[in-house]
């Protein structure tokens, strides 16, 4: 495998202003700064064609063939899971994240996201080899000593080494912090003692090394170590039987005065939850984009499914019902790929402009990945609800056929759910997305979003000129901007009359957070058709569906928008005060007039002459 790394477009500045977090609130982005899936270079396409036929091969064709799942419980399928794993390796699939002078390949940000989206065709193997590559290494890669990387890199990117993230325990699932698993250095200061347990453990049935997080003596915060399986004290419980997944290997593991080197120390004492958190950021983008990989390949067998099947003398793609069900589908799919790219990229570019401002390499990784927090967890929430939904439509559409194990969909819809629970819940990560902006706002004053507030006024007034622009573009813009405005608006009135007891109104968050979901994967898939809409030699008649997809996506995003701005403020206002706030979301939110019946009709139409999807 020759290594690749996907080239920057050159259309895209390293240090203009779009390049930080949450800055999508308050600010725009043109479509040329905007990086698309038409924009990655023919290596990096290539690599994601090589991880799909991996998985297509190795696991999809078995799957097929045999009309069985690999189950980890059962011995034999875990030896084989294994085995594959240790292909992926010989192939170097195994060392796409990590840095060229550790035998890596070093792939950027974007193109590691892609391969996560081509990953989707492994089912449960995704899970395995998903873990690997990202939360199982990379704390090695962003927070190693040269050491550590030199002792471990090479044989994790190879797969000679397994590796596993050990963050979960029995009393700290999405409160990580309060994990009990205790360190403490041994009299001759060699070594800590690791005492304590840790629940629910990727790889951890096959793993060689483990990233094990626990407090040294009574610290406030978490550290982080490198345990090796062959470490003294150190056991692994039974494979978990699970929902789905089932070919990936789940455990409990126990730390009975497991003795660990004082050079496995990972990164700094009491840095362990902040190193957790980055590493789950980063981890929670590629969650989403195997999601959305997962979403287009309902899709696709949804409509090959229903070209075939005929009932009352048709096809069934030929039903409203059904057109209305793959068109959403797909349109969902079309602009939640949008917003993940887009955060990708904006990493990678994160990180160039810090080496360029001479940040060291491991800090320039790691800020990037933080400064996107926001974005991050929109996505993993956005794209694990996409493949849960789409693969339920999925199964719908097939019928009967979709409930038989022979299609693959049951176990297709089983292995989804798990990317609603893991890397953080999308409770967790929809109030964070909430809560970071204002943490920006208010602790840190990176963004203005109380300035940004007071300028609402003003911009209602801007929509009640009767010249204004009617174009649809234009209406689109207004939309998006309307969604932004909406949670600036109800956030700041929420914010004053609550005041600290705002962060107990969950509800009212998780309202504010579908709004800028809402705000982001809009605004990401109509940039999108803008650029495309400029793109030399861009088939006219695919631009059009993709318009179509993205006036799909704004109407159904306003209604959302619409109901979780009224359900907030419902929740905090009463009698002319809510009138008045709602009169404000009215003008912000404006009706926007299209035909979803007939929309849907034409994307379906499309995705049915082309038999599948490949917007
Ligand atoms: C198959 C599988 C693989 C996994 N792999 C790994 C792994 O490799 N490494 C690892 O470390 N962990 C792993 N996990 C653990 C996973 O990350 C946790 O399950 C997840 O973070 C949720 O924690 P929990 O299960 O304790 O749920 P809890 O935290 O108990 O949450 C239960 C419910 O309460 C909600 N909730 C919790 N706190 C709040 C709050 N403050 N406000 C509102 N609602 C709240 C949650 O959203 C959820 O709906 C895995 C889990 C599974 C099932």
């Amino acid at each position: 495998m020759v290594a690749t790394k996907s080239v920057q477009s050159d259309t895209l500045a390293t240090d203009d202003p779009t390049v930080q977090g949450g800055y999508f609130v308050l600010g725009n982005t043109l479509p040329e700064q905007l990086f698309i899936a038409e924009d990655f270079d023919e290596e990096a396409k290539m690599m994601a064609e090589t991880v799909k036929a991996f998985c297509l091969k190795e696991v999809m064709t078995p799957f097929y063939q045999t009309g069985r799942e690999l189950e980890v419980t059962n011995a034999e399928d875990k030896a084989e899971v294994l085995a594959i794993l240790k292909r992926a390796g010989e192939l170097g699939l195994c060392s796409v994240s990590i840095p060229e002078e550790y035998e890596g390949m070093g792939l950027d940000f974007k193109t590691n996201t892609l391969i996560s989206m081509a990953l989707s065709h492994g089912l449960s193997f995704a899970t395995t080899l998903g873990a690997q590559t990202s939360i199982g290494c990379l704390p090695i890669v962003y927070y190693g000593t040269e050491a550590q990387k030199q002792q471990y890199l090479p044989k994790i990117a190879s797969a000679e080494y397994v590796a596993a993230y050990a963050l979960t325990e029995p009393q700290a699932g999405s409160d990580a912090n309060a994990g009990r698993t205790k360190a403490q250095l041994t009299e001759d200061g060699q070594a800590y003692l690791l005492n304590g347990q840790k629940i629910w453990i990727t790889n951890g049935g096959f793993a060689d090394v483990y990233i094990v997080f626990a407090k040294i003596d009574d610290d406030k915060n978490l550290s982080a170590f490198i345990v090796e399986s062959t470490f003294e004290g150190f056991t692994v419980g039974p494979e978990e039987k699970k929902f789905g997944i089932k070919g990936s290997s789940t455990v409990q593991l126990f730390f009975d005065n497991c003795r660990v080197p004082i050079e496995n120390l990972l990164g700094q004492r009491n840095g362990g939850f902040k190193m957790a958190l980055t590493i789950l950021n980063g981890g929670r983008i590629k969650a989403g984009a195997g999601g959305i990989g997962g979403a287009a390949f309902a899709v696709e067998k949804s409509v090959q499914f229903a070209k075939e099947r005929k009932q009352f003398g048709k096809a069934i793609a030929e039903f409203g019902a059904i057109q209305a069900k793959m068109a959403n589908m797909a349109m969902q799919t079309f602009a939640n790929e949008a917003a993940c790219f887009r955060t990708a990229d904006l990493i990678d570019r994160k990180e160039q402009a810090l080496l360029a401002a001479g940040t060291p390499s491991n800090e320039a990784k790691i800020k990037a990945i933080s400064e996107f927090a926001i974005e991050a967890s929109i996505v993993k929430v956005k794209g694990s609800e996409l493949v849960c939904y789409a693969l339920d439509e999925a199964m719908q559409i097939h019928g009967g056929m979709g409930y038989s194990a022979e299609t693959g969909l049951s176990t297709g819809y089983r292995d989804a759910r798990i990317t609603k629970i893991y890397e953080g819940t999308n409770e967790i990560n929809a109030m964070l997305t909430v809560g970071e902006l204002s943490k920006r706002a208010l602790q840190t004053k990176e963004l203005d979003l109380i300035g940004a507030g007071k300028k609402i006024p003003a911009f209602i007034l801007s929509q009640l000129n009767p010249f204004r622009d009617k174009r649809d573009v234009m209406i689109q813009t207004r939309i998006v901007q309307g969604l932004k405005n909406a949670f600036l608006y109800i956030s700041g009135m929420a914010g004053r009359q609550l005041k600290k007891k705002m962060i107990d109104e969950q509800e009212i968050i998780l309202h504010l957070s579908t709004l800028l979901q809402e705000a982001y994967v809009g605004e990401s898939a109509l940039l999108k058709v803008q650029k495309l809409a400029r793109k030399p030699g861009h088939d006219p008649a695919r631009l059009q569906i993709q318009q179509q997809m993205v006036q799909l996506y704004l109407y159904q995003a306003l209604a959302k928008g619409q109901k979780a701005a009224f359900d907030a403020i419902a929740s905090f206002a009463t009698g002319s005060q809510q009138k008045r706030h709602n009169r404000m979301i009215k003008r912000l939110l404006k009706p926007y007039y299209v035909n979803p019946k007939e929309l849907g009709r034409n994307i379906a139409k499309a995705l049915v002459e082309e038999g599948g999807y490949s917007y």
